[in-house]
């Protein structure tokens, strides 16, 4: 890396924790962009993404999905590698980033956790192996009460792993927010169930379901921390990749 690391989002949760791993890991720190214009003490605050994405050889980004579109553009035009760890995107978004994966190396990963790239390569696996008629996969997951989507990003990965472990498309079996008189649950569908309070950093369970027997794979988040130290190493990975859509299961080997 000749340049170094720009951060999106620097004075954000994630933000302030990927200064301390990029310094921890000894990777020399661009600077970041904020929309709320106040950086980490001795952070460079760059005006736009724009300035950023040309100082930077990758730029790593924990913002909002209304900034994801934006970024993805300034970033391809820069040619400078992404790795995104927003969450909350739009169909749009999706083909922004997409489109931005042509012209430059993205890593997208909606948790930049080692463990649950683990549990997700998992999913997949278990989905393929036990028949969705009989085995009805639920997805419970708790967020602390900042968060401003729902399913999170893991839980709706964890779905389209298990999606793709069935054959199906996530959108077509996907039941989420369950209220009301919904009638008996359809065969094959995948449920989803979000829980908000206090600081939870970040809980998901996915569970099969059968008449004689449940299988649950859990993992608990305790330190938003190991998704910044994840997101580093993703960001140490992408730099001199050939344009192309990544996750955190390429960089960790287990695909
Ligand atoms: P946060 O609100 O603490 O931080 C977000 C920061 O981005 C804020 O400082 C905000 O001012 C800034 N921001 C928002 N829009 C911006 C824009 N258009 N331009 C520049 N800066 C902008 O939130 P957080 O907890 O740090 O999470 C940020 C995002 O990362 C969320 O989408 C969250 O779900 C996601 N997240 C992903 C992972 C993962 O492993 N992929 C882990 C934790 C959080």
């Amino acid at each position: 890396m000749d340049k170094g690391i720009g951060i999106a989002g620097v004075a954000g949760r994630m933000g302030r924790l990927l200064v301390e791993e990029a310094a921890a890991a000894g990777i020399r720190l661009v600077g970041g962009i904020d929309r709320e214009a106040v950086a980490p003490a001795g952070v460079r605050l760059f005006p736009d993404i724009a300035a950023l994405a040309v100082d930077s050889d990758v730029v790593v980004d924990f913002t909002h999905a209304s900034a994801v579109a934006g970024h993805a553009a300034a970033l391809a035009a820069a040619g400078t590698a992404w790795v995104l760890g927003t969450t909350g995107l739009s169909e749009s978004d999706d083909v922004a980033v997409a489109s931005a994966a042509r012209r430059i190396a993205v890593v997208q990963a909606p948790n930049f956790s080692p463990g649950v790239n683990l549990v997700l390569a998992l999913a997949e696996r278990m989905a393929a192996a036990l028949p969705g008629d009989d085995y009805d996969a639920e997805i419970v997951e708790m967020h602390h009460r900042q968060k401003v989507d729902a399913p999170s990003g893991t839980a709706l990965g964890l779905g389209r792993a298990v999606a793709r472990g069935r054959g199906v498309a996530l959108e077509v079996v996907r039941e989420s927010g369950r209220d009301g008189h919904t009638g008996p649950r359809k065969p094959g569908a995948i449920g989803f169930a979000a829980l908000r309070g206090g600081q939870v950093v970040g809980e998901h369970s996915l569970i099969f379901a059968a008449a004689g027997e449940h299988i649950a794979v859990s993992h608990r988040a305790f330190d938003r921390r190991v998704f910044a130290t994840g997101a580093v190493r993703a960001a140490r990975w992408v730099v001199g990749r050939a344009p192309g859509h990544y996750s955190m299961m390429d960089v960790l080997g287990i695909r």
